[in-house]
């Protein structure tokens, strides 16, 4: 691990396996931090809080994001194939995703010179007021196993941004890519203590630092029963926390869609990353006039997916990262199948990669009803449940209709729909005639179940800055 800029071994000597999900083989050894390593990096995280890193001019502070940037171009090929052993992710996709980090970190160094407060003509005369905006505190990053580092990234750059030191919690499925950027952090020249990487399980490291006092602000991604046990452990703290939870996201088509290019949208939307994503496309509704012809262009589409090797470049589908989820996505299958769903289409997996490992196929299931589990819970698995519907407002309520709200999806050529309908969709995120774009410079974050706060975007570092007034009085 690397805690106060150094190396660092568990106080416990005792280390996990991390599997490679391809092959069910550990393939690496992580550190399993204790409540000792939790505590060494509370201390070196607030350390650096007051200390060498506020001491550094945000010019100066910027400049150490650029060089990290630097460095994450320098080893994107490395991360793409630390991911694509540790999580299963395909090598394609996992280029572009480190293709795009370095400029993920330039965007947040480039604000960090850039966060002006205000001057308030307050209602007495003989006042000066203004407002600052100072750092919360060491902001700890709790994230997951399917884009470990990118996510990541969302949390400690805008973090470093408002000023802030941070320490991360990666999933103990996917730890290395995580580990490695540690590094990258100590050859960039930060100050000690400014970023620490601290691996091991969620309820035991995890929760010692989410209820450590030097913590002051914790920011999450992951499922519902993770966020719940943090959000809760942290309101006992009286600790704000930023909660990014998934989804069951809403894909509408409607009859006049460009088929052309909603057909493989829509594909990729539901099966990169096997599913396993959070804005997944996974509820489809497609209305009337176009239903079978959408769907059966689905199939072939789906049909052509290679599902095998991460590291082989022609894959479009790994492996589930873990077996809980694997197993957890058999019974989702096995539901659908029970409550009456039909499946429309079973991919196969690819000869590529011809026995072992956590594989699943694309699956699509149609004679969906909203009642169905399915329908209603988030698989994060390549699973595509599918409705028809006939008008604009059926659509919308039948889209709306779930605890989530991450992210919606809306295909039409008619301009007046779009306008109105962005406004009824109940989601952080409404792509029209587009999906999964994800920038660092615009806000990604959920409505209702989906979580609070927000990642990415000039808000991301307002969620790690506290606002100070100041008064001042003169004669
Ligand atoms: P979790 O939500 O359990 O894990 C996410 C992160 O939180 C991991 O680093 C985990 O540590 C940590 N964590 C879990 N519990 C605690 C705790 N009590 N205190 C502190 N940290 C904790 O994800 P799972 O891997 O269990 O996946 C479960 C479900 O979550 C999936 O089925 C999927 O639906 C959803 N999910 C959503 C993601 C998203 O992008 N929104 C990403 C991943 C999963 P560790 O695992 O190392 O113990």
């Amino acid at each position: 691990m690397q805690i106060g800029g150094k190396a660092h071994n568990p106080r416990s000597g005792e280390w996990l396996g991390s599997l490679n999900p391809a092959t069910e083989e550990v393939w690496a050894m992580i550190p399993r931090a204790s409540v000792e390593d939790a505590e060494v990096a509370a201390a070196a995280a607030h350390e650096a809080l007051r200390g060498a890193w506020a001491k550094l001019t945000p010019t100066q502070r910027g400049a150490l994001m650029f060089r990290l940037a630097d460095l994450l171009e320098r080893d994107a090929e490395l991360l793409a194939q630390l991911d694509a052993r540790d999580n299963g992710k395909p090598i394609s996709e996992l280029r572009k995703q480190y293709a795009y980090l370095p400029q993920h970190w330039r965007y947040f160094g480039g604000l960090v010179d850039k966060l002006e407060a205000q001057v308030i003509p307050v209602d007495r005369n003989g006042v000066f007021n203004f407002t600052r905006h100072e750092p919360v505190g060491v902001v700890l990053a709790i994230t997951p196993w399917n884009s470990p580092l990118v996510i990541a990234s969302w949390k400690v750059a805008p973090a470093l941004a408002a000023g802030c030191t941070t320490i991360v919690k990666p999933s103990e499925h996917a730890s290395i890519s995580t580990l490695h950027f540690a590094k990258l952090v100590a050859e960039a020249g930060f100050p000690a203590g400014v970023v620490n990487v601290v691996t091991g399980y969620g309820h035991e490291v995890g929760e010692a630092l989410v209820a450590h006092a030097k913590v002051a602000k914790v920011t999450f991604t992951g499922g519902e029963a993770g966020g719940r046990a943090v959000s809760t452990l942290a309101a006992k703290h009286l600790k704000p926390t930023v909660m990014e939870l998934g989804g069951k996201s809403p894909v509408i088509v409607f009859d006049d869609a460009d088929l052309d290019r909603a057909v493989p949208t829509v594909a990729v939307g539901i099966f990169s990353s096997s599913g396993q994503s959070c804005v997944a496309g996974s509820r489809l509704l497609l209305q009337a006039g176009i239903y079978d012809e959408f769907l059966r262009r689905l199939i072939d589409r789906a049909r052509a997916i290679v599902v095998g090797d991460p590291l082989s470049a022609e894959t479009a589908m790994g492996p589930i990262t873990t077996r809980a989820q694997f197993e957890m996505i058999q019974s989702h299958l096995f539901d659908a199948h029970e409550q009456g769903a039909i499946c429309a289409f079973k991919g196969e997996r690819s000869s590529n990669f011809p026995s072992g490992g956590l594989f699943l196929p694309p699956h699509i299931f149609t004679g969906v009803t909203p009642q169905m589990r399915v329908w209603r819970e988030e698989v994060f698995g390549p699973v595509l449940a599918v409705m028809r519907f006939e008008t604009e407002a059926e659509a919308v309520a039948i889209a709306n209709d779930s605890p989530f709200g991450l992210a919606a999806g809306l295909w039409t050529r008619d301009l007046d729909r779009a306008l109105r309908l962005h406004k009824e969709l109940q989601a952080g995120t409404v792509w029209i005639n587009s999906y999964r774009g994800v920038s660092s410079m615009t806000p990604l974050g959920g409505f209702k179940r989906s979580g609070f706060g927000r990642e990415n975007g000039q808000e991301a570092v307002r969620e790690f800055l506290q606002t100070k007034s100041v008064w001042m009085e003169y004669q």
